[in-house]
């Protein structure tokens, strides 16, 4: 027998059109890249996002078509989102950090018709235009007076289109399944891969990620999201803020310590969301300058994972409770977030401290287990660790055009992380599943270890790598960057590591570097690093 409930479709649009009925007079502000601060609200951003729908309708676009954008955080690419999807276009945003040659092969294997982009990426465009042939027009993200002195064939301005269209459009209903956007992964290894989102997925993650121990989004909240709208979709939170009816501010290239509090203070923002590196370069300036945060009560971190000693300066010296969250592009990306459950309330300190470094717990639509080498499932007891698969509504099927073959394994997504999971469903990721140090065919966790070092206080960021070694294959090597003015010898850190490790997990060397490689979403990249130091040989060794 079947339920009689309504079979109402899930519409990204129709989380746009709730925040413009019920939240309209609230708030989305943007730093923009040229120019001054936007702001504007709900109900207006719903109305031009209509006026985008004509717009776009004007130039030809039509359903599953794939529109690209290079674009920072605004409230222009905002319209973009919803008014792509809206009309049941594809909305395929492109990491303008990659290398020219990644967008074009990008922007070609997804078949892009118009690229909407920053004036500030103008160098960029000019260099992808003639390597992008189905590109039909490329459209400014301006006035017509901010248009850039360029070489950009079928160049268009997007204020112009948009004061030439009315927005008298209805959101049409269809099927939730339809494609909505489009996401590559990075491609560390292989070419990049293409994640369709659908209608359904991106508002039951919008929902999934909402819940309190999720993010916990409210009508109350002010959100700014540092995380980049071409990063898998700024975590979801262009939707989920709709959704919520939370006050969204937009950082546009504005991301670096000073700008963020600045924002933060000015804004009244309550929850901002970033990967680590950002969050160093916050607290470097908060500590630099003795300032506060007056207003901000959580900073969602994830991406990579948050460095213990991050989460205990935030929390310790200003108050801010940090959610430290995984996740990846093909799981929309969230999977899991730190928080306690009550029995840990009444934990002494050190008890609690030890929970909320972990990765956190699943979200209800997400699930995971861990496997040994041959697939067996191994035990939720916090010990074993194994490859992580995961499962669920938000989580990808396959890649965009086939591409790389098979995504999953007996109807799981395999993650390429190696975790635990305890009996209280806590995940912490032990290493990729490439980076895992392998000594005389024991494994040794490269995080683990970098976590150490970078809680030394004289260290600012640090990688552990396995290097070749002539009698256990790998030995884990620490490659360090010193914080300005302070000193540590290599012995220093070696013997900061007693106590902490078994024995045999302690880095063998340490070499002293002044920058680490950092892919195109401001993860290290081991793969570039090991590669630098393919020549390293341990003394003695
Ligand atoms: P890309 O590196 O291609 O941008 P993703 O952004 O999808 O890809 O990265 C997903 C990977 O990032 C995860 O599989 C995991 O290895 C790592 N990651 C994400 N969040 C965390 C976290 N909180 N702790 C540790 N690793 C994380």
């Amino acid at each position: 027998m079947q339920g009689l409930m309504m079979n109402r479709q899930l519409m990204i649009s129709s989380l746009l059109t709730h925040a413009s009925q019920n939240h309209h007079d609230t708030e989305i502000v943007s730093r923009l890249p040229v120019g001054a601060t936007h702001r504007y609200t709900y109900s207006d951003a719903h109305r031009r996002s209509r006026q985008l729908v004509r717009v776009l309708l004007a130039l030809g676009v039509k359903a599953e078509d794939r529109i690209g954008t290079l674009a920072w955080n605004t409230h222009r690419h905002f319209e973009i989102y919803y008014a792509v999807s809206g009309m049941a276009a594809i909305c395929h945003t492109i990491n303008p950090r990659l290398f020219p040659e990644q967008i074009a092969y990008i922007a070609n294997h997804a078949d892009d018709r118009f690229i909407f982009f920053d004036v500030n990426f103008t160098k960029l465009v000019e260099t992808l235009a003639p390597l992008c042939p189905t590109v039909k027009g490329w459209i400014a993200l301006c006035q017509r007076e901010e248009m850039p002195e360029c070489a950009i064939p079928n160049l268009l301005c997007y204020e112009d289109l948009m004061a030439a269209q009315s927005d008298d459009y209805e959101w049409p209903e269809f099927d939730e399944n339809t494609a909505s956007s489009l996401c590559y992964t990075s491609g560390t290894t292989g070419n990049p891969k293409g994640v369709l989102y659908s209608h359904r997925s991106t508002v039951l993650h919008a929902y999934g990620s909402s819940v309190p121990d999720g993010l916990g989004l409210s009508a109350r909240d002010c959100i700014l999201p540092v995380v980049p709208m071409f990063h898998v979709n700024a975590w979801g939170l262009p939707y989920a803020c709709a959704l919520n009816g939370a006050k969204l501010v937009l950082p546009g290239p504005h991301l670096d310590g000073a700008s963020l509090h600045s924002m933060f203070e000015e804004e009244g923002v309550t929850m901002s969301a970033g990967v680590p590196t950002i969050w160093l370069g916050l607290l470097n300036h908060l500590q630099e300058n003795k300032l506060k945060l007056s207003t901000v009560k959580r900073l969602v971190i994830g991406g990579s994972a948050a460095p213990p000693a991050m989460i205990r300066s935030f929390d310790d010296l200003f108050g801010v409770t940090v959610l430290h969250a995984w996740g990846m592009t093909e799981m929309s990306p969230l999977g899991t977030v730190n928080t306690y459950k009550k029995k840990h309330l009444t934990l002494p300190a050190k008890d609690r401290d030890r929970i909320r470094l972990n990765q956190g717990r699943s979200i209800f639509g997400v699930e995971m287990k861990i496997t040994d080498s041959d697939g067996n499932a191994l035990p939720h007891d916090g010990k074993a660790f194994g490859d992580l698969l995961v499962r669920g509504p938000w989580i990808t099927s396959g890649y965009f055009r086939s591409e790389g073959g098979e995504a999953l394994v007996d109807g799981w997504f395999p993650t390429g992380d190696v975790a635990t999971i305890d009996a209280d469903g806590y995940m912490q990721i032990t290493d990729r599943s490439k980076d895992v140090i392998k000594s005389g065919g024991e494994w040794i966790s490269s995080i683990d270890l970098e976590n150490i070092a970078v809680a030394h206080p004289a260290v600012a960021e640090a990688a552990v790598i396995g290097a070749v070694h002539p009698k256990w294959d790998e030995r884990p090597l620490l490659v360090v960057i010193k914080k300005a003015g302070k000193d540590v010898t290599r012995e220093d850190l070696i013997a900061f590591y007693e106590g902490k490790v078994a024995k045999w997990w302690i880095p063998d060397d340490v070499i002293f570097v002044d920058e680490l490689p950092h892919t195109a979403t401001g993860k290290l990249s081991k793969l570039q690093l090991r590669e630098r130091l393919s020549d390293y040989r341990f003394p003695g060794a």
